[in-house]
């Protein structure tokens, strides 16, 4: 039987740990079919990004229109856009195939950064995230570093994780899960979901370990993969909070540097 599908809209990783690699890994694990709408291709190991090399904005949005219009999706989400004119270009092409809130769930993770420094996203971009793809989000999932990037607040503590969430859903997006991985000095992980009416607090476990490459990716992929088998988003993010907590747990080393969480327990 044909499972549900998902589209991610992400750039490669030629060290196979994070972008679309871990998309499809996770969504495989997941039990639905992934579909790719390729951005960029990066040279990449576990060191770190040595080159990024975009593909062609219009490339990138007649991939979404070409699965949507003969495969179809359930449910979408974005990794590295790299520049504004991709935003620019898949902007009215999901307009056109359905998605975006209220439509097929679409999931915006608003990756700026590897977690080595290394720039997935040009500055000149952060205004077409911002204004096209926020309102258009059902749900967006940044780390607390593309929080700074995004609302200006550097969130130190739990108080301001929840400034920025009332930040964060004042751009438009339906739901907001606002990560807690980077707050470093805090014993718990915990990420904040927000609608603008209630806050969800969803704790979990700090695992003392460098291997956590594509774990942003595995989350935004697994809460997609749920949503597309028809769960809501409170219960999807549940869903891949477990899901990311044991993919941290299973992560292992890879070449000299970081290696990846994996999504195989
Ligand atoms: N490379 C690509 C292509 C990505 O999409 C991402 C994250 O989305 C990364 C690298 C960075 O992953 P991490 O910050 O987990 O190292």
């Amino acid at each position: 039987m044909t499972p549900p599908r998902v589209l991610t809209i992400a750039g490669s990783d030629s060290g196979g740990g994070a972008g679309i690699q871990a998309d499809l890994r996770t969504m495989f694990a997941c039990g639905v079919h992934g579909c790719v709408a390729l951005t960029a291709a990066t040279v990449q190991n576990s060191l770190g990004v040595t080159g990024v090399h975009e593909i062609p904005a219009d490339v990138v949005a007649a991939q979404i229109v070409s699965v949507v219009s003969d495969i179809g999706v359930q449910a979408a989400k974005t990794g590295m856009l790299a520049s504004a004119a991709i935003i620019e270009a898949i902007t009215p092409a999901l307009d056109s195939v359905g998605i975006g809130r209220g439509r097929v769930p679409f999931v915006v993770d608003p990756v700026s950064a590897s977690m080595h420094g290394d720039q997935l996203l040009a500055d000149s971009a952060l205004d077409a995230l911002k204004g096209l793809l926020f309102p258009r989000a059902t749900l967006v999932t940044p780390n607390l570093d593309e929080v700074r990037l995004i609302t200006g607040i550097a969130v130190k503590d739990r108080a301001g994780q929840r400034d920025a969430a009332v930040a964060l859903h004042e751009l438009g997006p339906e739901w907001v899960l606002v990560k807690g991985g980077h707050m470093w000095d805090d014993p718990e992980c915990l990420d904040l979901l927000y609608d603008g009416r209630d806050f969800v607090e969803l704790p979990g476990p700090r695992y003392d370990t460098t291997h956590t490459h594509g774990s942003g990716d595995t989350l935004a992929s697994s809460i997609s993969s749920a949503l597309a088998r028809g769960a809501s988003v409170p219960e999807a993010v549940r869903f891949g909070k477990d899901f990311i907590v044991r993919s941290v747990a299973a992560a292992y080393p890879l070449g000299s540097g970081d290696g990846p969480v994996s999504p195989f327990w």
